[in-house]
This record gives C-alpha cells, structure tokens and sequence, in this order.
C-alpha cells in the first residue's frame, strides 16, 4: 500500500492510444496542472473524462482501488490518463534490448525469413564482433539458433546470408519500446487499450 503513489499508470495521447507509463505521483501532477484528465474506469464512471476537481469527487469506487490519503481526503489514484495536449510526456526512445530487437523484426528470423516463439530466437551480429561489428541496431538481427549456428562469424558474403531488411534504430511507436513494462505492471482498467480485439471503446462526452 505504502508505494501505490508509485504504481504505473497508462498514458493515452489525444487520441486514446497507449503512448507510456508514468508513476501515479507524476499522473497527478498532470491532472493537477491540467496537462491530463483522468479517465474513469470503473462502474457508470467507465471512459469518462475527469480534471483534477472532478476526479477528487469522484465517490463510486471498487473497495480495493488504490488510494493516496491526504490531510483532508481520500485520493483515489488514476490507473489511466489522457493528455490534452500531444507529446507534454517526452517519447522514449526505443531501448536497445533483445525483446526490441524481435519486435522491430516481427519475430522473423532475418535469415530464413520464418516467425519464432521468442524461445527460439537468437541475435546475430550480421557484421561478426571479432570482424569490428558494433553491438547496435545497425549491425544486430533477429535470427533463429538454426540459422545463427550456419552462420557463425562469418560474414554475410562469406555464409552467403542476408538480412531480410538493412537493419535500422526503430521509429518509436504507440506500445513498441514499453511493452515489457506494460506487461510487468499490467492493471485490468488498461486491457480495451492496449488490446487491438477487445470490444470498441465508447468515449462518453
Ligand atoms: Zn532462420
């Protein structure tokens, strides 16, 4: 409970598309400088808009929702918010990690061309380190344990493999870059968000 100022909360853009995470204490701090409203989530309250006054009143609540006590209130923490304005939150860029790297390539091994279960996925440097290839975008590509054993250190000329794409720093997008967090501090409010599926989203005026 002591933390629950802590818990993420998701960031929509003008256009209700997941964009980031940030800390409730930051969450509020945009409801209160009017950058963001809060977006109701539960009961009748469900994607409605709030500002900073009317999220404090805002009474129906489920009895565990996560609460900041205050001097004088009871402060129900927004599990989402929606920004007034495009980009008030800086875009992060796109982290170089493994995860990363097979989202860029949509899972396809670069050299085969196939899709993988992440288990089956390698990286492979396509210019081999002890050749001077970087550890970077540019020279780092999905590749399946098959297909990175063939190729070893060799270089792409010699092993006769090519990556499918030239391999670039990826433009950052909606949920690309954040997925992971996403996932590790996943809260239920978020799912007609970040699930393409799930049943259209009513907007209430
Ligand atoms: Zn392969």
């Amino acid at each position: 409970m002591n933390n629950s100022i802590d818990r993420q909360v998701l960031v929509l853009n003008r256009l209700w598309q997941p964009i980031n995470l940030c800390s409730a204490r930051r969450a509020i701090g945009l409801l209160f400088l009017g950058h963001a409203q809060a977006v109701g989530t539960f009961g009748e309250k469900q994607f409605s808009t709030h500002d900073f006054e009317s999220w404090l009143r805002l009474e129906e609540r489920p009895e565990d929702w996560p609460v900041v006590n205050t001097v004088s209130s009871c402060f129900c923490l927004p599990s989402i918010i929606v920004l007034a304005a495009f980009d008030r939150l800086p875009r992060k860029e796109v982290k170089f990690s493994r995860e990363n790297i097979f989202q860029r390539d949509d899972y396809l091994c670069q050299y085969c061309r196939k899709k993988f279960d992440t288990r089956k996925l390698n990286l492979d440097h396509v210019i081999p380190r002890d050749k001077g290839g970087a550890t970077s975008w540019e020279n780092v590509v999905t590749s399946c344990i098959r297909c990175n054993t063939k190729k070893g250190n060799k270089l792409p000329k010699e092993a006769g493999m090519f990556p499918l794409k030239k391999p670039v720093v990826p433009r950052w997008r909606p949920l690309v870059g954040f997925r992971k967090e996403l996932e590790s501090h996943y809260h239920q409010s978020w799912r007609l968000f970040l699930d393409p599926n799930s049943s259209t989203v009513e907007l209430s005026s």
